[in-house]
Protein backbone atom coordinates (compact mmCIF):
# COMPACT_ATOMS: atom_id res chain seq x y z
CA UNK A 1 0.00 0.00 0.00
CA UNK A 2 1.05 3.64 -0.54
CA UNK A 3 3.15 4.59 3.00
CA UNK A 4 2.27 8.47 2.96
CA UNK A 5 -1.54 7.71 3.43
CA UNK A 6 -2.93 9.06 6.63
CA UNK A 7 -4.77 6.23 7.68
CA UNK A 8 -7.50 6.90 10.93
CA UNK A 9 -9.73 4.16 9.72
CA UNK A 10 -9.14 1.34 12.66
CA UNK A 11 -11.96 0.34 14.00
CA UNK A 12 -14.23 1.55 11.35
CA UNK A 13 -14.54 -1.93 9.62
CA UNK A 14 -15.57 -3.29 12.72
CA UNK A 15 -18.38 -0.49 13.04
CA UNK A 16 -19.64 -0.95 9.72
CA UNK A 17 -19.58 -4.92 9.78
CA UNK A 18 -21.66 -4.65 13.11
CA UNK A 19 -25.56 -4.00 13.25
CA UNK A 20 -24.99 -0.13 14.34
CA UNK A 21 -23.19 0.26 11.00
CA UNK A 22 -25.64 -0.53 8.33
CA UNK A 23 -27.01 2.78 6.97
CA UNK A 24 -24.19 4.50 4.53
CA UNK A 25 -24.41 7.32 2.37
CA UNK A 26 -21.51 8.50 0.05
CA UNK A 27 -20.86 11.65 -1.02
CA UNK A 28 -18.78 13.60 -3.05
CA UNK A 29 -17.97 17.47 -4.20
CA UNK A 30 -20.47 19.40 -6.91
CA UNK A 31 -20.62 18.83 -10.69
CA UNK A 32 -18.81 15.44 -9.72
CA UNK A 33 -15.88 14.59 -12.00
CA UNK A 34 -14.99 11.16 -13.13
CA UNK A 35 -12.80 10.36 -10.07
CA UNK A 36 -15.33 11.95 -7.55
CA UNK A 37 -18.22 9.58 -8.88
CA UNK A 38 -15.90 6.74 -10.11
CA UNK A 39 -14.88 6.46 -6.57
CA UNK A 40 -18.53 6.65 -5.17
CA UNK A 41 -19.76 4.47 -6.73
CA UNK A 42 -17.05 1.73 -6.72
CA UNK A 43 -17.49 2.11 -2.87
CA UNK A 44 -20.78 1.82 -3.15
CA UNK A 45 -20.82 -1.57 -5.21
CA UNK A 46 -18.59 -2.90 -2.15
CA UNK A 47 -20.85 -1.83 0.39
CA UNK A 48 -23.99 -3.28 -2.23
CA UNK A 49 -22.23 -6.49 -2.08
CA UNK A 50 -21.30 -6.38 1.42
CA UNK A 51 -25.20 -5.93 1.72
CA UNK A 52 -25.53 -2.56 3.21
CA UNK A 53 -28.33 -0.13 2.73
CA UNK A 54 -26.30 2.10 0.55
CA UNK A 55 -26.95 5.38 -0.92
CA UNK A 56 -24.90 7.95 -3.21
CA UNK A 57 -25.61 11.63 -3.05
CA UNK A 58 -24.39 13.93 -5.15
CA UNK A 59 -24.67 17.93 -4.48
CA UNK A 60 -25.46 18.50 -7.89
CA UNK A 61 -25.91 16.92 -11.35
CA UNK A 62 -22.93 15.99 -13.09
CA UNK A 63 -21.74 15.64 -17.33
CA UNK A 64 -23.98 13.34 -19.29
CA UNK A 65 -20.63 11.37 -20.42
CA UNK A 66 -20.69 9.69 -17.17
CA UNK A 67 -24.41 8.24 -16.81
CA UNK A 68 -22.90 5.04 -18.39
CA UNK A 69 -20.92 4.40 -15.18
CA UNK A 70 -22.35 1.55 -13.22
CA UNK A 71 -24.59 1.77 -10.80
CA UNK A 72 -25.25 5.57 -12.30
CA UNK A 73 -28.94 4.94 -11.85
CA UNK A 74 -29.09 4.88 -8.08
CA UNK A 75 -27.61 8.01 -7.47
CA UNK A 76 -29.70 10.60 -6.17
CA UNK A 77 -29.22 14.71 -7.25
CA UNK A 78 -29.40 16.71 -4.03
CA UNK A 79 -30.88 19.47 -5.73
CA UNK A 80 -33.23 17.38 -7.60
CA UNK A 81 -34.21 15.39 -4.31
CA UNK A 82 -33.49 17.52 -1.12
CA UNK A 83 -35.83 16.15 1.37
CA UNK A 84 -35.00 12.47 0.49
CA UNK A 85 -31.03 13.31 0.53
CA UNK A 86 -31.52 15.02 4.07
CA UNK A 87 -33.72 12.25 5.39
CA UNK A 88 -30.95 9.58 4.56
CA UNK A 89 -27.92 12.01 5.91
CA UNK A 90 -29.89 12.27 9.21
CA UNK A 91 -30.49 8.45 9.61
CA UNK A 92 -27.21 7.22 8.05
CA UNK A 93 -24.86 5.87 10.48
CA UNK A 94 -21.87 6.15 8.07
CA UNK A 95 -21.08 9.13 5.65
CA UNK A 96 -18.34 8.73 3.17
CA UNK A 97 -17.09 12.21 1.71
CA UNK A 98 -14.96 11.23 -1.08
CA UNK A 99 -12.62 13.33 -3.39
CA UNK A 100 -12.75 16.83 -1.24
CA UNK A 101 -11.89 17.75 1.95
CA UNK A 102 -14.23 20.57 2.73
CA UNK A 103 -17.80 20.99 3.48
CA UNK A 104 -18.51 23.60 1.44
CA UNK A 105 -17.38 21.77 -1.68
CA UNK A 106 -20.57 19.71 -1.26
CA UNK A 107 -22.78 23.46 -1.37
CA UNK A 108 -26.07 23.28 0.88
CA UNK A 109 -25.89 19.53 1.11
CA UNK A 110 -22.72 20.57 3.51
CA UNK A 111 -24.78 22.07 6.56
CA UNK A 112 -26.81 18.61 6.60
CA UNK A 113 -23.49 16.53 6.69
CA UNK A 114 -22.59 18.78 9.54
CA UNK A 115 -25.54 18.17 11.33
CA UNK A 116 -26.41 14.65 10.87
CA UNK A 117 -24.75 12.28 13.93
CA UNK A 118 -23.36 9.88 11.56
CA UNK A 119 -19.80 8.87 11.55
CA UNK A 120 -17.74 11.20 8.84
CA UNK A 121 -15.30 9.10 6.53
CA UNK A 122 -12.86 11.64 4.34
CA UNK A 123 -11.13 9.67 1.77
CA UNK A 124 -9.32 12.66 -0.51
CA UNK A 125 -6.19 13.73 -2.38
CA UNK A 126 -6.39 17.34 -1.90
CA UNK A 127 -4.22 19.66 0.37
CA UNK A 128 -5.26 21.43 3.24
CA UNK A 129 -8.01 19.07 5.06
CA UNK A 130 -10.61 21.18 7.09
CA UNK A 131 -11.02 18.44 9.60
CA UNK A 132 -14.88 17.90 9.45
CA UNK A 133 -14.18 14.14 9.80
CA UNK A 134 -14.15 11.35 12.48
CA UNK A 135 -11.67 8.68 10.39
CA UNK A 136 -9.63 9.98 7.46
CA UNK A 137 -8.03 7.98 4.49
CA UNK A 138 -6.15 10.74 3.02
CA UNK A 139 -2.59 11.41 1.12
CA UNK A 140 -2.01 14.00 -1.79
CA UNK A 141 0.46 11.90 -3.15
CA UNK A 142 -1.77 9.34 -5.36
CA UNK A 143 -3.24 10.05 -8.72
CA UNK A 144 -6.48 9.87 -7.44
CA UNK A 145 -9.35 9.54 -5.15
CA UNK A 146 -10.11 6.23 -7.19
CA UNK A 147 -6.66 4.88 -6.35
CA UNK A 148 -7.25 5.60 -2.80
CA UNK A 149 -10.58 3.20 -3.02
CA UNK A 150 -8.61 0.57 -4.58
CA UNK A 151 -6.06 0.56 -1.38
CA UNK A 152 -9.04 1.27 0.95
CA UNK A 153 -10.60 -2.06 -0.21
CA UNK A 154 -7.70 -4.28 -0.03
CA UNK A 155 -6.78 -2.91 3.08
CA UNK A 156 -9.70 -4.71 4.14
CA UNK A 157 -8.63 -7.39 2.59
CA UNK A 158 -11.18 -7.31 0.41
CA UNK A 159 -9.48 -7.05 -3.14
CA UNK A 160 -11.50 -10.53 -4.12
CA UNK A 161 -14.53 -8.65 -4.13
CA UNK A 162 -13.50 -6.21 -6.57
CA UNK A 163 -15.72 -7.47 -9.43
CA UNK A 164 -15.76 -5.42 -12.96
CA UNK A 165 -18.00 -2.80 -11.82
CA UNK A 166 -16.03 -1.54 -9.19
CA UNK A 167 -12.75 -2.44 -11.49
CA UNK A 168 -14.28 0.01 -13.94
CA UNK A 169 -15.68 2.97 -11.60
CA UNK A 170 -11.97 2.73 -9.97
CA UNK A 171 -9.73 3.03 -13.36
CA UNK A 172 -12.13 5.03 -14.65
CA UNK A 173 -11.09 7.80 -12.03
CA UNK A 174 -7.68 6.70 -11.94
CA UNK A 175 -7.86 7.51 -15.96
CA UNK A 176 -9.36 10.53 -16.06
CA UNK A 177 -7.25 12.22 -12.93
CA UNK A 178 -4.10 11.01 -14.96
CA UNK A 179 -4.96 12.66 -18.17
CA UNK A 180 -4.55 9.11 -19.38
CA UNK A 181 -1.90 8.24 -17.40
CA UNK A 182 -0.03 11.36 -18.16
CA UNK A 183 0.43 13.63 -15.30
CA UNK A 184 3.20 13.58 -12.37
CA UNK A 185 0.35 12.42 -10.12
CA UNK A 186 1.25 8.85 -11.72
CA UNK A 187 3.24 6.50 -9.92
CA UNK A 188 4.28 2.96 -10.55
CA UNK A 189 1.88 2.09 -7.84
CA UNK A 190 -0.72 3.57 -10.29
CA UNK A 191 0.15 1.26 -13.68
CA UNK A 192 0.05 -1.77 -10.68
CA UNK A 193 -3.14 -0.97 -9.45
CA UNK A 194 -4.41 -0.12 -13.22
CA UNK A 195 -2.61 -4.01 -14.13
CA UNK A 196 -4.62 -5.91 -11.66
CA UNK A 197 -7.61 -3.79 -12.34
CA UNK A 198 -7.72 -4.78 -16.31
CA UNK A 199 -7.23 -8.56 -14.77
CA UNK A 200 -10.86 -7.86 -13.47
CA UNK A 201 -11.85 -7.26 -16.79
CA UNK A 202 -11.91 -3.47 -17.32
CA UNK A 203 -11.97 -2.40 -20.85
CA UNK A 204 -9.51 0.62 -21.29
CA UNK A 205 -10.50 1.37 -24.77
CA UNK A 206 -14.15 1.47 -24.11
CA UNK A 207 -13.57 3.76 -20.98
CA UNK A 208 -11.58 6.20 -23.20
CA UNK A 209 -14.44 5.90 -25.68
CA UNK A 210 -17.22 6.55 -23.05
CA UNK A 211 -15.43 9.57 -21.19
CA UNK A 212 -13.57 11.14 -24.44
CA UNK A 213 -15.49 10.47 -27.77
CA UNK A 214 -19.24 11.02 -25.54
CA UNK A 215 -20.05 14.78 -26.57
CA UNK A 216 -22.81 16.77 -27.77
CA UNK A 217 -21.79 19.11 -30.99
CA UNK A 218 -22.10 22.05 -28.50
CA UNK A 219 -18.99 21.40 -27.09
CA UNK A 220 -17.22 21.01 -30.39
CA UNK A 221 -18.66 24.48 -31.54
CA UNK A 222 -18.13 26.39 -28.35
CA UNK A 223 -14.16 25.24 -28.20
CA UNK A 224 -14.08 26.28 -31.92
CA UNK A 225 -14.80 29.76 -30.45
CA UNK A 226 -12.97 29.96 -27.47
CA UNK A 227 -10.08 28.48 -29.64
CA UNK A 228 -10.51 31.26 -32.39
CA UNK A 229 -12.03 34.40 -30.75
CA UNK A 230 -11.38 33.64 -26.96
CA UNK A 231 -8.00 31.99 -25.82
CA UNK A 232 -5.42 35.14 -24.63
CA UNK A 233 -2.04 35.38 -24.41
CA UNK A 234 -0.33 37.68 -21.42
CA UNK A 235 3.34 37.17 -22.71
CA UNK A 236 4.66 39.06 -20.34
CA UNK A 237 3.33 36.66 -17.30
CA UNK A 238 3.56 33.69 -19.82
CA UNK A 239 -0.19 33.17 -18.86
CA UNK A 240 -3.12 32.10 -20.76
CA UNK A 241 -6.57 33.14 -20.19
CA UNK A 242 -10.08 32.16 -21.58
CA UNK A 243 -13.36 34.12 -19.66
CA UNK A 244 -17.23 33.24 -21.04
CA UNK A 245 -20.27 34.95 -20.08
CA UNK A 246 -23.60 33.76 -19.47
CA UNK A 247 -24.62 35.01 -22.62
CA UNK A 248 -21.62 32.75 -24.83
CA UNK A 249 -23.01 29.63 -22.81
CA UNK A 250 -26.87 30.31 -23.63
CA UNK A 251 -25.63 31.33 -27.04
CA UNK A 252 -23.35 28.00 -27.83
CA UNK A 253 -26.49 26.21 -25.61
CA UNK A 254 -23.44 24.93 -23.80
CA UNK A 255 -24.66 21.60 -21.52
CA UNK A 256 -23.29 20.53 -18.33
CA UNK A 257 -19.15 18.69 -19.33
CA UNK A 258 -18.68 20.20 -22.26
CA UNK A 259 -16.32 23.20 -21.37
CA UNK A 260 -14.15 19.76 -19.55
CA UNK A 261 -10.43 20.24 -20.19
CA UNK A 262 -10.94 23.95 -21.79
CA UNK A 263 -8.32 25.41 -19.36
CA UNK A 264 -5.80 22.90 -20.75
CA UNK A 265 -5.88 24.69 -24.55
CA UNK A 266 -3.56 27.69 -23.07
CA UNK A 267 -1.56 25.04 -21.40
CA UNK A 268 -0.43 23.93 -24.63
CA UNK A 269 1.17 26.90 -25.85
CA UNK A 270 4.92 27.07 -25.80
CA UNK A 271 6.99 28.76 -22.98
CA UNK A 272 2.98 29.36 -21.05
CA UNK A 273 3.11 28.52 -17.10
CA UNK A 274 -0.45 29.50 -16.23
CA UNK A 275 -3.26 28.81 -17.26
CA UNK A 276 -7.23 30.38 -16.22
CA UNK A 277 -10.45 29.85 -17.72
CA UNK A 278 -13.47 32.00 -15.84
CA UNK A 279 -16.74 31.26 -16.36
CA UNK A 280 -20.31 32.87 -15.24
CA UNK A 281 -22.13 30.54 -14.32
CA UNK A 282 -24.59 32.86 -13.04
CA UNK A 283 -24.90 31.97 -9.60
CA UNK A 284 -21.19 31.87 -9.26
CA UNK A 285 -17.94 32.61 -11.49
CA UNK A 286 -16.32 29.21 -11.24
CA UNK A 287 -12.21 29.25 -12.61
CA UNK A 288 -10.17 26.47 -13.24
CA UNK A 289 -6.23 27.16 -12.87
CA UNK A 290 -3.26 24.88 -14.51
CA UNK A 291 -0.10 25.36 -14.52
CA UNK A 292 3.10 23.41 -15.74
CA UNK A 293 6.48 22.69 -13.45
CA UNK A 294 6.50 24.12 -9.95
CA UNK A 295 3.71 27.15 -10.59
CA UNK A 296 1.34 26.20 -7.39
CA UNK A 297 -2.05 27.16 -9.02
CA UNK A 298 -3.82 25.92 -5.77
CA UNK A 299 -1.94 29.30 -3.73
CA UNK A 300 -3.38 31.66 -5.67
CA UNK A 301 -6.64 30.11 -5.87
CA UNK A 302 -6.32 29.78 -2.30
CA UNK A 303 -5.08 33.54 -1.80
CA UNK A 304 -7.03 35.11 -4.10
CA UNK A 305 -10.49 32.73 -5.22
CA UNK A 306 -11.56 31.18 -2.03
CA UNK A 307 -10.07 27.99 -3.98
CA UNK A 308 -7.64 25.37 -4.01
CA UNK A 309 -6.80 22.18 -5.32
CA UNK A 310 -3.44 20.41 -6.28
CA UNK A 311 0.20 22.30 -7.26
CA UNK A 312 -0.69 22.06 -11.20
CA UNK A 313 -4.55 21.83 -11.31
CA UNK A 314 -6.71 24.46 -8.98
CA UNK A 315 -10.02 26.13 -9.11
CA UNK A 316 -11.83 29.03 -7.07
CA UNK A 317 -15.33 30.32 -6.82
CA UNK A 318 -16.77 34.03 -6.47
CA UNK A 319 -19.94 36.18 -6.25
CA UNK A 320 -18.32 39.30 -7.85
CA UNK A 321 -19.07 39.47 -11.19
CA UNK A 322 -17.08 38.10 -13.98
CA UNK A 323 -15.61 41.42 -15.12
CA UNK A 324 -14.38 41.99 -11.60
CA UNK A 325 -12.93 38.12 -11.19
CA UNK A 326 -11.23 38.73 -14.59
CA UNK A 327 -9.85 42.33 -13.68
CA UNK A 328 -8.93 40.79 -10.31
CA UNK A 329 -6.74 38.00 -12.06
CA UNK A 330 -5.20 40.65 -14.36
CA UNK A 331 -4.04 42.74 -11.32
CA UNK A 332 -2.78 39.90 -9.66
CA UNK A 333 -0.48 38.28 -12.00
CA UNK A 334 2.52 41.27 -11.33
CA UNK A 335 2.83 39.59 -7.69
CA UNK A 336 3.71 35.73 -9.09
CA UNK A 337 6.13 37.24 -12.01
CA UNK A 338 9.21 36.46 -10.52
CA UNK A 339 7.57 32.49 -10.78
CA UNK A 340 5.72 32.72 -13.75
CA UNK A 341 9.04 33.95 -15.86
CA UNK A 342 11.22 30.77 -14.21
CA UNK A 343 12.32 28.64 -16.96
CA UNK A 344 10.69 25.27 -14.65
P1 LIG B 1 -11.31 21.85 -12.04
O1 LIG B 1 -10.55 22.99 -12.62
O2 LIG B 1 -11.15 20.61 -12.85
O3 LIG B 1 -12.72 22.19 -11.69
O4 LIG B 1 -10.62 21.55 -10.64
C1 LIG B 1 -9.25 21.30 -10.55
C2 LIG B 1 -8.87 20.98 -9.14
O5 LIG B 1 -9.15 22.09 -8.29
C3 LIG B 1 -9.64 19.82 -8.56
O6 LIG B 1 -8.72 19.04 -7.82
C4 LIG B 1 -10.67 20.43 -7.65
O7 LIG B 1 -10.91 19.63 -6.58
C5 LIG B 1 -10.02 21.75 -7.24
N1 LIG B 1 -11.06 22.79 -7.17
C6 LIG B 1 -11.84 23.22 -8.18
N2 LIG B 1 -12.69 24.18 -7.75
C7 LIG B 1 -12.42 24.38 -6.44
C8 LIG B 1 -12.97 25.23 -5.41
O8 LIG B 1 -13.88 26.04 -5.65
N3 LIG B 1 -12.44 25.11 -4.17
C9 LIG B 1 -11.43 24.23 -3.89
N4 LIG B 1 -10.96 24.18 -2.63
N5 LIG B 1 -10.90 23.42 -4.81
C10 LIG B 1 -11.37 23.47 -6.07
MN1 LIG C 1 -9.84 13.66 -7.74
Amino acid sequence: MNPSIEDTTQGLQSFLQSGSGSKIVITTHHKPDADALGSSLALYHYFKEMGKDVHVITPTDYPPFLHWMPGNDNVINFEEHPERAEELAMEADAIFCLDFNDLKRINDFGDIVAKSDARKIMIDHHRDPKGFDDHRFWTIETSSTCELIYEYICLNGSEEMIDSDIATCIYCGIMADTGSFRFSSTSSRTHEIAANLLKKGVQPNEIQSRLFDNFGLSRYRLMGYVLHEKLELIPEYNTALVFLTAEELQRFNVQTGDTEGFVNFGLGISGVKLSALIIDRTKLVKMSFRSKGSFPCNELAAKYFNGGGHLNAAGGASHDTLEEVVAKFRAILPEFAEELKKDN
